[in-house]
């Protein structure tokens, strides 16, 4: 069988298949934002994600400086270690280098994952360096959250709303570079609130919403007029004559959180956030019973919603 056919997500759960561990300490192994592993501080569980950046795949030499480069690699992996209400701590990074890069490119490279490593308090303790065709960067991430505060994909109810921060769609324009991980967002609504589920968006709002649901065997109705639309969703619509909301679906790499609720906390939950963080929190959905599946409403109607979101073997819309 060809990669194409099972995709992305589907060659991850054969993975997962022939990786089971019967380790104790294991709390939550592949599916999820992170690894979470229990045993290691009384009270807490440690995170562990790894991410990677492949030149031309997630980002071109033309449109993206190594410094941009540098703290995108490390960011996307705080990012996952926010969606679990955590707080990162220690990485190693692995690079694979064409020689024709040059030092002082490398050097920016790393000027640029310092910067990040120092802004999130995150200590780079090693790695490893290859030759390799084109240039890629993988970051390994350790992170602690305290076992109250743990967040995960899987415990999204029936009756819950949906909520997401900040505004989505047209990132690549700008955003997949600059975006800055949610983590004293995160921080703030773990202390503060319960959520019943949370992931940060990678792949997109269509197809990380349906993850919430699916790991949390519930259905999802999602209210396309209410999605907050960024200024590059529009900006990025007129371009492709696709509408901005399209954008704000499916377009990935807003690393955003998007998480889960019960009604009750709704209202406090936004005003708060707007007070003391001044970000922008919007209900984009309802978990709903099983049975109804995966919807939109928008325009006053109901319209299946296609997960499409990125995959790196399947083609993408
Ligand atoms: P995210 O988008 O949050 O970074 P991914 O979609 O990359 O998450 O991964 C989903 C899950 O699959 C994670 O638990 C991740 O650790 C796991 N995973 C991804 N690729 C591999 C792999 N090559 N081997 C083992 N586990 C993997
Ligand atoms: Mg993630």
């Amino acid at each position: 069988m060809k990669l194409s056919q099972i995709g992305e997500f589907g060659l991850i759960e054969e993975f997962k298949n022939i990786l089971q561990t019967k380790d104790k300490n294991v709390v939550i192994g592949i599916g999820d934002d992170t690894a979470v592993i229990k045993g290691y501080r009384k009270n807490h569980y440690l995170l562990f994600t790894e991410d990677a950046l492949v030149q031309n795949i997630h980002f071109n030499l033309k449109n993206i400086s190594w410094l941009q480069i540098g703290k995108k690699a490390l960011s996307v992996n705080i990012s996952d270690i926010a969606a679990m209400g955590g707080i990162p701590k220690f990485a190693l990074i692995s690079i694979g280098l064409p020689q024709k890069i040059s030092v002082s490119q490398c050097k920016n490279l790393y000027q640029g994952i310092k910067k990040t490593a120092d802004k999130y308090k995150v200590s780079i303790l090693g790695g490893d360096t290859v030759s390799a065709k084109e240039l890629f960067i993988s970051i390994s991430l350790l992170g602690e959250v305290e076992r109250k505060n743990l967040v995960t994909r899987n415990k999204a109810k029936e009756g819950d709303i949906l909520l997401v921060s900040g505004s989505l769609g047209g990132t690549i324009l700008k955003k997949h570079y600059s975006f800055s991980p949610q983590v004293d967002l995160s921080r703030y609504l773990v202390k503060h609130f319960k959520l019943s589920s949370m992931i940060d968006l990678s792949d997109g709002l269509a197809s990380d919403a349906v993850k919430i649901a699916q790991k949390s065997q519930v259905g999802l109705i999602l209210f396309g007029d209410d999605v907050p639309l960024s200024s590059d969703a529009k900006k990025l619509a007129k371009k492709t004559s696709k509408a901005p909301l399209c954008h704000a679906l499916f377009d990935g790499e807003d690393y955003e959180l998007l998480f889960t609720v019960p009604p009750r906390s709704v209202t406090k939950l936004i005003q708060q956030v707007k007070e003391k963080l001044k970000i922008l929190i919007t209900p984009v959905g309802k978990i709903v019973n099983k049975k109804e599946g995966y919807q939109l409403y928008s325009n006053h109607k109901y319209t299946k919603l296609h997960p499409k979101g990125f995959d790196h073997f399947l083609s993408n819309t």
